[in-house]
């Protein structure tokens, strides 16, 4: 496939406006459709007028953004491609912030006039008019439908809340949350408040929770990934916030622990169990072959391409713990491959290499550029694309800003930067 193709873009979050960015530098034609009337995704705030049950659905909530967001990455490992965040931004910049940075981006590259505010993605299928050896992709959205050579999926993992089995937990009479619809501590006020879930954004929750409730409980499985060093005993802004084992069940306004203990009157259960995409999108995908888990869609050639039609692709479906570096990279990788400069081994080759995929076979697709097979897959689409790999100063930041975090789960973000 060669230059001046026509090219779809799903989603107008950083991954859309990368990718939109590094495609268009290659000369194709990039037209991106986002469901909201703004850019940027996830860092573009949703004010909530009520407090939301999930219980009641959350359809028509698109991010999970809460007034006092700030970044846990410094700004130098979330770099957009040629443009720097500010001197004189905050090294964890805030969320208004990022999204700032994203406006200046699309100006700067010219892409707002590429962008259809509005248009939700709804479904796929191939071109009645495709000829042979010539195919195009018809991509329906809410407000029509359009054809293109290639389609890149960016409409990300954070798209709707995980959710556990709810079952158990449908007994509780108190208030059912996910982070997802956080929007900040004073709705918490003296509040008793259960968090499940101990990834970042327990860990962050919990503690601004702190601040305005009576009392918060921190359950998570021992096993679970603990971002924070594990603490023993109160914490929290006012002595008040603990950590428990995980949540099973709930009878009235109980919450019952995996080893039996029982916290009593809580008034609100915050389930911190993560994102996915949004299930919606799964179904609208029913020719391609691609069937999607709760974490990921799959199988793709280098978590990257359809097996079968590599001219679809999907960015923001994997875990990455530095996601603005990993896009570049695949955003590099798809304007070779559709460029014809990159030779992908052939279709099932491709197939069996996703099928077999490490990341794959581990179900959950989490890797952290840290890991050895995460540099190994950033290193892969470097070489692919010709482009450098990441800097050895990018993973050392990485590397110091993890321990940073392990170290100081309370300040990290304000303490000074201490490389190594
Ligand atoms: C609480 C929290 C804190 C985070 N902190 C950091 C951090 O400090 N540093 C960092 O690098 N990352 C952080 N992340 C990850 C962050 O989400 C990514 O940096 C980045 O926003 C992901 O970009 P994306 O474009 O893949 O997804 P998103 O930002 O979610 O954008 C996806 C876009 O696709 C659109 N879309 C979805 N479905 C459709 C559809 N059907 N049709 C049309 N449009 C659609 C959405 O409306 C959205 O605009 C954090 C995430 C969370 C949840």
């Amino acid at each position: 496939m060669s230059a001046n193709k026509e090219v779809a873009i799903i989603g107008a979050g950083p991954a859309g406006l990368i990718t939109g960015s590094v495609l268009k530098k290659t000369d194709f034609t990039v037209t991106l459709f986002e469901q909201r009337d703004c850019l940027g995704g996830s860092w573009a705030i949703q004010p909530l007028s009520t407090l939301v049950d999930i219980r009641d659905g959350v359809f028509g909530i698109y991010s999970p953004t809460y007034p006092s967001l700030r970044c846990n990455l410094p700004k130098q490992v979330m770099p957009l491609p040629d443009f720097p965040f500010p001197d004189d931004y905050p090294l964890y910049a805030r969320h208004d912030d990022v999204l700032s940075h994203l406006h200046r981006f699309a100006e700067h590259q010219k892409l707002l006039r590429h962008i259809r505010f509005n248009h939700r993605f709804l479904a796929l299928d191939a071109s009645s008019t495709t000829s042979p050896g010539k195919r195009r992709w018809q991509i329906q959205t809410s407000q029509g439908a359009g054809e293109f050579d290639a389609v890149v999926f960016c409409n990300s993992h954070y798209s709707f809340p995980k959710l556990p089995d709810l079952e158990p937990l449908l007994p509780f009479t108190g208030r059912l949350e996910h982070s997802f619809s956080y929007r900040g501590p004073e709705a918490y006020r003296h509040k008793r408040v259960a968090l499940m879930g101990s990834g970042p954004s327990g860990e962050d929750l919990s503690r601004e929770i702190s601040h305005c409730a009576s009392r918060v409980y921190l359950c998570a499985h021992p096993g679970s990934r603990q971002l924070h060093r594990p603490v023993t005993g109160r914490y929290g802004a006012h002595n008040n916030l603990t950590r428990h084992r995980d949540v099973v069940a709930c009878n009235d306004r109980t919450v019952m622990l995996e080893d039996g203990e029982k916290l009593e009157n809580i008034d609100v259960l915050i389930l911190c169990t993560g994102f996915q995409p949004d299930p919606a999108f799964r179904h609208a995908l029913p020719d391609t072959g691609l069937s999607g888990d709760q974490n990921t869609i799959a199988p793709l050639y280098l978590n990257l391409f359809h097996p079968k039609y590599p001219e679809l692709t999907a960015t923001s479906m994997i875990q990455c713990a530095a996601p603005f570096i990993l896009y570049r990279y695949q955003a590099e990788a798809i304007a070779g491959y559709l460029k014809g400069k990159i030779q992908l081994p052939n279709a099932q080759q491709r197939q069996f290499a996703a099928e077999q995929s490490e990341l794959r076979q581990t179900g959950r697709v989490d890797f952290s550029i840290r890991k050895a097979n995460s540099m190994e897959h950033i290193n892969r689409l470097a070489s692919m694309a010709g482009i450098p790999p990441p800097t050895k100063e990018t993973l050392e930041i990485l590397a110091a800003n993890n321990k940073k975090r392990l170290e100081h789960p309370d300040t990290y973000r304000d303490l000074p930067w201490v490389n190594g």
